[in-house]
C-alpha cells in the first residue's frame, strides 16, 4: 500500500493520539495513527524522557492542533477562561468547543474542523437566519445553525453526512428533514470534549 501520511497525520503521532484532522479518512483503516502510532522516521528511535515543561507544552499543543487555533487565539481563550468565576480548565475547553467551526464539524456538516472552517468562511452556514462567516464565533445556547439553501452548500453537507460515522454530542441536535439544520441545546461542558485533556497541565503552563 502506498504512503498515506500527510503533515497532519504527523501531528497525531507526535501528540500520541488521534486528533481527527483528516475528515472521514480518520474513521477508516487508512488512518495513519491506527497503522503506526509512533512518530515518523524509518527507524524507531528511543525517545528521551520528556521534561516537565515538555509534558505541559505537549498538552497545550495537542489542544491547539485539535481545534486548529494559533497561539495568540489560544492565549485569548485562556485569558477569558481565567477571568471567569468557574473552573479555568473547564471554561477553556467550553470556549474552544463553542467555536462555530468546531460545532459545524461535530454536528456532522463537515468532515473535519479544517473543512468546517472553509465552509463557514465561504458562507455556507447561517446562524439564527443570518449568514455568518466567522469560524471563531462562539455559539450560544439556543443558536440555530442552518445550511444555506443552495446547491453547492447542500452538496457539501450531504456528502459529509453520508460519510459521517460519529455520534453527535449531547449538547447538539440535528435535523435532516429538508435543508439540514442543527441546534445548540446547551453550552458544552468538559464531558462533551471528545479528546482526553489534562487541563491542569495547560493551566500551570499558561499561568507562568
Ligand atoms: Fe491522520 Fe486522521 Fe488518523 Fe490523525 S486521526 S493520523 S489525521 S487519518
Amino acid at each position: 500500500m502506498g504512503r498515506i501520511t500527510g503533515p497532519v497525520c504527523r501531528l497525531c503521532r507526535r501528540d500520541g493520539l488521534k486528533l481527527f484532522l483528516k475528515g472521514s479518512r480518520c474513521d477508516t483503516s487508512k488512518c495513519a495513527f491506527e497503522r503506526r502510532p509512533t512518530p515518523p522516521g524509518m527507524v524507531q528511535k528511543r525517545r528521551s524522557k520528556p521534561t516537565e515543561y515538555g509534558l505541559h507544552l505537549r498538552e497545550k499543543q495537542k489542544v491547539k492542533h485539535y481545534y486548529g487555533v494559533l497561539e495568540r487565539q489560544f492565549r485569548t481563550y485562556f485569558a477569558r477562561a481565567a477571568r471567569g468565576k468557574g473552573n479555568t480548565g473547564e471554561s477553556l475547553m467550553s470556549l474552544l468547543e463553542r467555536r462555530l467551526d468546531n460545532i459545524v464539524h461535530r454536528i456532522g456538516f463537515a468532515p473535519s474542523r479544517a473543512a468546517a472552517r472553509q465552509m463557514v468562511l465561504h458562507g455556507h452556514i447561517t446562524i439564527n437566519g443570518r449568514r455568518l462567516d466567522v469560524p471563531s464565533y462562539l455559539v450560544k445556547a439556543g443558536d440555530l445553525l442552518r445550511v444555506k439553501n443552495r446547491a453547492k452548500s447542500l452538496q457539501l453537507v450531504h456528502a459529509s453526512l453520508a460519510s459521517n460515522r460519529r455520534d453527535i454530542p449531547d449538547f447538539l441536535t440535528r435535523s435532516e428533514t429538508g435543508v439540514p439544520e442543527g441546534r445548540v441545546d446547551r453550552l458544552p461542558a468538559s464531558d462533551d470534549v471528545s479528546i482526553p485533556v489534562q487541563t491542569n497541565l495547560i493551566i500551570e503552563l499558561c499561568s507562568k
